[in-house]
């Protein structure tokens, strides 16, 4: 196929320049092809069309990326760089990013399907924000000095902590928010002194390679930053496997996570896992129905529910429940389906064929059970992967589509009338990422901010992050926080210094 021959509306000359050139995997400083010579397709979800092939990289390539890793780390141009140049490269690539905004906006909305406005505010200001965020860190890494006990009496000691870089770390991401996951995961590692090796997902790369070029430009040093695109079983699995990576860090799916988790203890690799989630969304008989449906929307419709904290169980005081839902029906079947490049759209298609199944089967399953679909349930045009937004009533609590993450455009409302009973609701899921609850009571508030086992918890609001907050999972929802200074605990590790005077 003739990739250059493809008209792509909404896309500008720099997306269009950047699809044209070859899309190589990057590897200490160099771009190359996959050893094997094999490519794969890169597909528009919203058009079904193929916009350009892409190296697949498998274990070789990330044999060599490693390699890369390890030479940048012990080297000294980047292991005995200052803090504060450090802090300059990564602000460097906030500049550069912030130079091409419009073009990286672009192609993640071709890429995952997102609204163009979205995709600016969201997957690309934001992400900005939060690098410019662990720029900062750079200088600001410190250790503790402690008092001790220990020897003999009449013995002197000085004992401190230092906090040092992990070393070579891997890091894979998953789909929905691409440009946005490459740099949660790569900037609290360089802001650290670590070198990476990373792994986009097989269906989003075209951000990740358009970084990687940007990486280069700043002037990171080579080996520094390894992108190795290819799937999750081969690259993704031999990257978790290998020896000489120090740290994984991984968001995507449960089961994926799981199985992560047991490979990387095999040779004790530090890990991070950003799992999925069930997030509830708790409101009181005490709101106002229409911010309510607008909050309730948002938290549901936003990326066509694929975001991990995506409010997905609705539970509603029974004295507003079916005006709530009413609204909210309201609100799903009014978006505007399309490609998120068409000025029009306010809802683009899923991200793949995969996840069009995934979703339209849960739906199925949702019926099936006994639920009432109130409205859409369906597939929405012929071409593409839409959706149309889902909104589901009469679900029992063991219904499949309120025990498992369906991550996509489909919410179940339950009425509730007792509000000790509905924390305990709240809670009846592995998962434990997020929550929200809704209510103008703030003794209530509090109350259930205690009460609700999970990473996050939002009051009149929901899908709010803040590179100052830290983020991550209870329960079967993850491993560790990122953002903040977690994010840097994450990436160093403390070291005792015990000095006899
Ligand atoms: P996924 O299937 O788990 O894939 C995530 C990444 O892991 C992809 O890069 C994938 O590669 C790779 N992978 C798959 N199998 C692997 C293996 N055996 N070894 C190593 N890597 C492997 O998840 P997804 O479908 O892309 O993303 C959706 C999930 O991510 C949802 O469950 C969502 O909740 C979760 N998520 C969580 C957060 C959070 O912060 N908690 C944020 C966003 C998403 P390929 O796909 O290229 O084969
Ligand atoms: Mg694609």
């Amino acid at each position: 196929m003739k990739h250059e021959n493809i008209e792509i509306a909404g896309l500008g000359a720099d997306a269009k320049a950047f699809l044209a050139r070859p899309k190589k995997l990057l590897i200490g400083g160099e771009w190359v092809d996959a050893a094997s010579g094999k490519t794969f397709p890169s597909i528009d979800p919203a058009t079904e069309q193929e916009v350009c092939q892409i190296a697949e990289g498998d274990k070789a390539d990330i044999d060599k990326a490693v390699k890369a890793a390890r030479a940048a780390f012990e080297g000294p141009e980047w292991g005995k760089m200052r803090p504060a140049d450090r802090e300059k490269l990564l602000l460097n690539l906030a500049d550069l990013m912030a130079k091409h905004a419009d073009e990286l906006a672009e192609l993640e909305a071709l890429d995952v399907g997102k609204v163009l406005m979205f995709a600016k505010i969201v997957d690309v200001a934001g992400t900005i924000e939060y690098l410019r965020y662990m720029a900062g860190w750079a200088t600001k890494v410190e250790g503790q000095t402690l008092d001790v006990s220990c020897g003999m009496p009449g013995q002197e000691f000085q004992a401190f902590t230092l906090r040092q870089p992990i070393g070579v770390c891997g890091q894979i991401i998953p789909w929905n928010f691409p440009l946005a996951m490459c740099i949660w995961k790569l900037s609290p590692a360089l802001a650290t002194g670590n070198t990476c090796v990373l792994k986009p997902a097989e269906q989003t790369c075209l951000t990740a390679l358009r970084l990687g070029e940007l990486i280069l430009e700043a002037g990171f040093p080579a080996g520094v930053v390894n992108i190795v695109t290819g799937y999750g079983e081969t690259a993704g699995a031999s990257l978790v496997a290998h020896p000489e990576v120090d740290k994984i860090a991984f968001t995507g799916s449960t089961p994926v996570g799981k199985m992560i988790g047991k490979s990387a203890m095999d040779t004790m690799k530090r890990l991070s896992l950003e799992l999925g989630g069930k997030s509830p969304v708790v409101v009181m008989g005490d709101v106002d129905v229409e911010t309510v449906v607008g909050g309730a929307a948002n938290a549901i419709f936003f990326n066509q529910g694929q975001v991990c904290t995506a409010g997905s169980r609705l539970y509603v005081h029974k004295s507003i429940h079916d005006k709530v839902v009413e609204g909210l029906a309201g609100a799903a079947s009014s978006f505007n389906l399309g490609s998120g490049l068409d000025p029009n759209t306010n809802m683009g298609p899923l991200v793949s064929q995969e996840q069009l199944d995934r979703v339209l089967g849960y739906i199925e399953k949702g019926r099936a059970e006994g639920g009432t679909v109130v409205t859409g349930g369906v597939r929405a045009k012929d071409k593409g992967y839409f959706v149309s937004p889902t909104v589901f009533t009469n679900v029992k609590p063991d219904a499949t589509i309120i025990k498992e993450e369906i991550f996509g455009p489909v919410v179940v409302a339950t009425p509730f009338e007792d509000i000790e009973e509905v924390a305990g609701t709240a809670n009846d899921t592995v998962y434990g990422l997020a929550a929200s609850v809704w209510t103008r009571d703030i003794s209530l508030a509090y109350k259930m901010a205690r009460r609700i086992k999970a990473g996050t918890v939002w009051v009149n609001t929901h899908n709010l992050i803040d590179p100052n907050l830290p983020f991550g999972g209870f329960k079967q929802s993850g491993f560790g926080r990122e953002m903040g200074r977690e994010a840097i605990e994450m990436y160093t590790e403390p070291k005792s210094v015990l000095i006899q005077l």
